[in-house]
């Protein structure tokens, strides 16, 4: 692939799952084959003139698409700008649709910091071809009541992609609103424990969505159900917004 579109690159604190805290530096693709009803990036499903490359002495804009070595030259600088860094996190949109694009620039930047994916858990024929390239992998499961039921993955693709993913460093997140109940995310728990049992099942309580956040009662009823098939589930809401960070 010659070039892909980009809607940012930059340096933060990772918000969400098991590497909560650390400092990473953030490849958001643009492009995205969902449209969650919990989306916190609505922008990056499209794709902008430009790439927004956030360098401390300030933003530079990149026109889209971006060739590989002009995409590996803003890593490299904004590691050495911005860094240390624990980590570089590919995200998106749905950084899957790129993996011819993706997969030799992330051989390279192993080179230099731990690769993590985060992802949807629809396309495991893609997470194969990518898996050599990364790292860790954050499984975003999407279900119907906090997704939307056009977007919910079928239960024999979540267990194809887990399968996959327990390769490597994983954990698995669902978003939860207060229509999800606890069957719907026992059913995805128990799924995750056999096919992934080492990684952590991370229940992520929804924010600013067209389907509003659980009450505290319903989380703690929707993590003791879990609890019971799977034992290292953890409630973890996303942290980069409390502390008001990107
Ligand atoms: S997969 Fe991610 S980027 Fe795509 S619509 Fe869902 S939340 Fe948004």
């Amino acid at each position: 692939m010659d070039a892909a579109p980009l809607y940012e690159v930059f340096s933060s604190i990772q918000g969400e799952a098991t590497r909560v805290g650390e400092r990473h530096l953030f490849v958001r693709l643009a492009g995205c084959d969902l449209e969650c009803a919990y989306c916190d990036t609505p922008a990056s499903r499209k794709t902008p003139l430009c790439c927004r490359a956030h360098f401390p002495a300030g933003v530079e804009e990149i026109p889209n698409p971006l060739a590989p070595a002009t995409l590996d030259a803003v890593v490299r600088r904004l590691d050495e700008e911005a860094g240390p860094h624990h980590a570089l996190s590919i995200t998106g949109g749905e950084p899957l649709l790129f993996v011819d694009y993706l997969r030799p620039l992330a051989r390279g930047w192993r080179e230099r910091l731990p690769v993590l994916l985060e992802t949807g858990g629809h396309r495991p024929a893609e997470l194969e071809r990518m898996l050599d390239a990364v790292d860790i992998v954050m499984a975003d499961i999407k279900i119907a009541s906090s997704a939307g039921e056009a977007n919910a993955t079928p239960l024999d693709t979540v267990r194809a992609f887990l399968a996959l993913a327990a390769r490597k460093e994983c954990a698995v997140k669902v978003v939860v609103s207060q229509r999800t109940t606890a069957g719907e995310v026992a059913e995805i728990a128990a799924l995750a424990h056999e096919t992934a049992p080492d990684a952590p099942f991370i229940l992520q309580p929804v924010e600013g969505a067209r389907f509003g956040p659980p009450t505290g009662d319903h989380l703690l009823a929707l993590q003791s159900a879990c609890l019971r098939i799977h034992p290292a589930v953890r409630v973890i809401p996303q942290t980069h917004k409390a502390i008001h960070v990107r």
